[in-house]
């Protein structure tokens, strides 16, 4: 059954996820062209970029700890996870608790074609050779799989292809903001609720080391950036009530709508 292990691993009453619908997935399934593939920043016990490649309707995906790279000497390593709702996608916000709890940032988005007319026999060699067009990523890339540290089937290695689209650019940290909303981790936490892991501290998804100073220091930066959004809100609304015009009014009407 797709996508039984994705949702296994979840429970969708305490997680924004999607569950992924199955309607939607066979609607897709047979889809060889507009390939659907993203890249999400995924800050969760560990800072990784997840890659989904959209097959049969659902999302393909690896966790590549350090992110994809334009350099073709360096060679990522990919854990194979399990497949993903199509819907899973554009999705960005903030997981609570449980599996995967951290943020998620739509790093990057676009479209995906396989350089192979038989994908299924590529990922079953182990070696799919891939263009992808989104807004960070273009250009060709593989992935290869390898035997890995661990020895499991699982691990790969995302490279990519020389061509107009490589060079030596460290891409994650020259574009490291979300392709949807804009901001950075503190922003997408601030805009869902920056105090979810302050009195669950058991659900922090990272408590130590250099993961768990990161996230307090985002933790700390979301709540102020909370704070400064409410105050500027709260001095819209008293500007409104003194001089409640039209006028006065519009301008704040729309700077809120701007926001979203
Ligand atoms: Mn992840």
């Amino acid at each position: 059954m797709p996508l039984e292990r994705y949702r296994q691993k979840r429970d969708f009453s305490g997680s924004p996820e999607p569950a992924g619908d199955d309607r939607l997935r066979a609607k897709r399934a047979g889809r060889r062209k507009g390939l659907f593939f993203c890249v999400q920043k995924h800050l969760a016990s560990h800072l990784h970029y997840d890659l989904r490649l959209e097959l049969d309707g659902v999302l393909l995906s690896w966790a590549v700890p350090k992110g994809p790279s334009l350099d073709p000497k360096d060679k990522r390593f990919a854990a194979q996870t399990e497949d993903h709702p199509y819907e899973y996608g554009m999705f960005e916000g903030v997981i609570p608790s449980g599996y995967g709890a951290g943020i998620v940032m739509l790093w990057d988005y676009g479209t995906w074609r396989p350089e192979t007319d038989d994908v299924r026999a590529a990922l079953k060699k182990g070696d799919l050779k891939f263009t992808l067009d989104g807004y960070k990523l273009k250009g060709s890339w593989v992935l290869v799989r390898t035997r890995g540290y661990s020895g499991t089937k699982d691990s790969w290695l995302l490279i990519k292809h020389r061509d107009e689209w490589s060079g030596p650019l460290d891409i994650t940290t020259f574009a490291p903001l979300s392709v949807k909303s804009e901001g950075d981790f503190a922003d997408i936490l601030a805009a869902d609720d920056p105090a979810v892991w302050t009195s669950n501290r058991q659900d922090l998804p990272a408590k130590t080391g250099e993961t768990g100073a990161l996230l307090a220091a985002i933790i700390e930066e979301a709540a102020r950036k909370k704070l400064a959004a409410a105050a500027r809100g709260g001095a819209r609304t008293r500007t409104t009530h003194r001089r409640g015009t039209k006028a006065t009014r519009r301008p704040a009407a729309n700077a809120r709508k701007k926001k979203r």
